[in-house]
């Protein structure tokens, strides 16, 4: 049975970046899961080459515990990678690859700490589930989510090990994205007059995103977070052709992240309300909001048993929320199950070059896990 340091190299050799298949990594996972006594269950996926894989565990009835993570990594194009990034190396007692923390190291772990684990003590199953496209807006696991919610599936809780550090989090935002697209009429910029500039009007809407901040800042806030407020951003901007041309098209990339129970539906109504207001008020020109994603946020309770649980494995009784979006929330609202974030591994070394995780880590999120298992036996 490889251990964890090894499980991770054979795991961060799968260059599963998000645009590519995940095929041969899962495979290798589903392979490893049957070795050590498991039963894949789920081998599904709405595209090709794309699989999620939820395993079990132990008996087939009781409310057992979902272990989870993404098997895709972001790519490296760009970055100036000191080794292979797709093969585990290990450099001044750090273990390099991309996905080490973001979050292969927790996968690794999972498969594992299953592997160790007794299976026949266990009364209440262990479930593990690999998702695929959570780095393009959490947009794989929905399906798998989805036929488990169609079966009545349930589970006491739920465990996401993005990277945290190990602290066990009961809260992240949820992130809505968008584009605003304005619309105007190409003229001669020596008449504007004959057209409609789309660069003005999306200065305009600019405006209006600054302002709902403004708003929201004097609403709900959760000290909880760096950012206490539900946060509105614009990301990206692209319009015009040349200098004397008046444009006819621009659009701004936005994000909402918001607090979790935050309406977002008013607050997408105020932005589409001032777009017909300013597109209304130009010289025939349009504006309109589209959504281009959205996953919800995250609240768990610190009395939820899962939270209890890891809290004891950790060894803590401290509880922490973090500013990044996980599949959590899709867990929480589609499951309904109570749902926790914590894996091995910082968010801050995650998407940049030498990317890495430690021994030291991989061994705490192991010595974690066996404590998590055992509250099964
Ligand atoms: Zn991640």
């Amino acid at each position: 049975m490889p251990n964890t340091v090894e499980m991770l190299a054979a795991l961060a050799a799968f260059p599963t970046i998000s645009a590519d298949s995940n095929e041969s990594l899962i495979r290798f996972a589903a392979q490893s899961i049957t070795d050590s006594g498991g039963h894949v269950q789920k081998l599904v996926g709405s595209e090709p080459g794309k699989f999620n894989l939820m395993a079990s565990f132990g008996p087939a009835v009781g409310a057992g515990i979902v272990l989870s993570g993404h098997s895709d990594v972001v790519p490296v194009t760009g970055q100036a990678w000191q080794s292979n990034p797709f093969a585990l190396t290990e450099r001044d007692g750090r273990l390099h690859a991309r996905g080490a923390s973001d979050m292969k190291g927790f996968l690794a772990a999972m498969l594992t700490a299953a592997a160790r684990c007794e299976v026949a003590k266990l009364t209440r199953p262990l479930h593990l589930i690999f998702s695929y496209d959570e780095e393009l807006g959490c947009l794989g696991v929905r399906d798998l989510l989805a036929r488990l919610a169609a079966e009545g599936f349930t589970a006491a809780g739920a465990i996401i090990g993005e990277p945290t550090e190990g602290r066990v989090i009961t809260g992240h935002k949820g992130k809505l994205a968008g584009c605003i697209c304005c619309r105007g009429r190409a003229a001669h910029s020596a008449n504007p007059a004959l057209g409609c500039n789309a660069i003005m009007l999306a200065g305009e809407m600019l405006g209006e995103l600054r302002a709902l901040q403004t708003a929201v800042a004097g609403g709900a806030r959760d000290d909880a977070y760096p950012f206490p407020f539900t946060s509105l951003h614009a990301g990206r901007i692209k319009g015009g052709v040349a200098l004397n041309i008046v444009p006819d098209y621009c659009e701004i990339e936005f994000e909402i992240r918001h607090l979790p129970g935050t309406d977002t539906s008013a607050l997408l109504a105020r932005l589409r309300d001032a777009g017909a207001r300013i597109g209304a008020a130009s010289n025939g020109g349009s504006v309109t909001v589209d959504i281009t994603n959205h996953y919800p946020g995250l609240e768990t309770a610190r009395g939820a048993a899962i939270t209890q649980i890891a809290l004891r494995a950790s060894g803590t009784d401290q509880t922490g929320k973090i500013g990044f979006g996980t599949e959590g929330g899709l867990f929480s609202e589609t499951l309904g199950l109570e749902t926790i974030i914590c894996g091995p591994g910082s968010i801050d070394r995650a998407h940049k070059a030498d990317e890495y995780i430690t021994r030291d880590e991989l061994a705490a999120c192991d010595a974690f896990l066996d404590q998590v298992i055992a509250t099964l036996f």
